[in-house]
């Protein structure tokens, strides 16, 4: 069983300095400026890193981002989000969460099929935390209130991506075909974690799950930061493995992932951005991704064709 951890949960605080890791002091948000919409002239766009959580969690994550990750710069409720992104020309979204004590999960995962029921243009998560009573069966029923894929965070819920408890979970994503968007990398390391994410995650841990577990569709976001050379492989060995763009390619952070993670299976790769959690202009990271110049077709693939592909949108 898990001991509650820190409130603060994500995720967003994705902050790594040099692959050294520790977020030791809340690092300060940036006055870029935003657009009214997505630029013209770029493919349709899905994101499929966005957070939604019932008010009272969002409210405890950005009072957590404000003392150890950095400043809120949207905050904005679950509609309001949705809201907000549809109406600049975001296509579709995929919506994540995660519970990080016992007996949450089900709540959870109501608020997030309510929340999601109406519009087929968003995906919506089921969470769970691994190890608690009745996991696989909290999840099967998220995925039958019509949730398409499943989300949870190794550093907020305190697991290894190879620990046995995670067992119950990859089977349940294996048998209903349910990708499973696994915050996996080992990076940001805070000591406002109760977990040493450098002892906990490994690309070698993930591989071992990618080995054993060939059915399961694992998403693992930011690009495995901070390994970008081992997920590199991975990501071209395995054909059960995508990982995400969130974050990693909006010039915020210290390091930049190479270009070969971007461009050699783009078939592998989606667009997120860890929206409304973000510390600098909502459009910032499309825009810093199209300026990379990596060509129209990888461009189509990880803005939306990558995401349609691997997710099941409602039709
Ligand atoms: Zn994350
Ligand atoms: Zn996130």
């Amino acid at each position: 069983m898990h001991e509650p951890v820190n409130d603060g949960l994500c995720c967003a605080a994705d902050v790594f300095r040099d692959g050294l890791g520790a977020l030791a002091e809340p690092l300060g948000g940036l006055e870029d400026e935003e657009g009214e919409a997505l630029p013209e002239g770029l493919p349709d766009v899905v994101d499929c890193h966005v957070h939604l959580f019932p008010p009272a969690i969002f409210e405890r994550i950005w009072a957590w981002f404000e003392r150890y990750g950095w400043p809120i710069r949207y905050r904005l409720h679950a509609q309001e989000t949705m809201r907000f992104l549809f109406a600049r020309g975001v296509k579709q979204m995929v919506a994540l969460h995660y519970s990080h004590k016992p007996g949450l999960a089900r709540d959870m995962n109501r608020f997030m099929a309510e929340l999601t029921a109406d519009d087929r243009r968003v995906l919506g998560t089921a969470t769970v935390l691994p190890g608690e009573p009745d996991a696989a069966a909290i999840l099967r029923e998220g995925l039958a209130l019509g949730l398409g894929a499943v989300k949870l965070h190794c550093h907020v819920q305190c697991m290894a991506p190879d620990d046995p408890e995670m067992d119950a979970i990859y089977r349940v994503c294996s048998e209903a075909g349910a990708p499973l968007v696994l915050h996996a990398g080992r990076e940001p390391k805070s000591p406002a974690y109760k977990v040493d994410t450098y002892a906990i995650c490994a690309a070698e841990r993930v591989e071992k799950v990618l080995h054993r577990w060939p059915d399961l569709k694992l998403l693992v976001p930011h690009l495995g930061a901070d390994e970008f050379e081992a997920y590199h492989r991975l990501m071209l060995e395995h054909d059960n493995l995508w990982l995400d763009t969130t974050m990693v390619v909006a010039e915020y952070l210290p390091t930049m992932p190479p270009r070969k993670l971007l461009v050699d299976r783009p078939e592998r790769l989606v667009y997120g951005t860890d929206f409304p959690n973000l510390p600098y202009a909502w459009d910032r990271e499309v825009k810093k991704l199209a300026a990379l110049d990596l060509g129209d077709e990888v461009l189509a693939a990880v803005l939306h064709g990558t995401a349609r592909e691997l997710f099941a949108f409602p039709e």
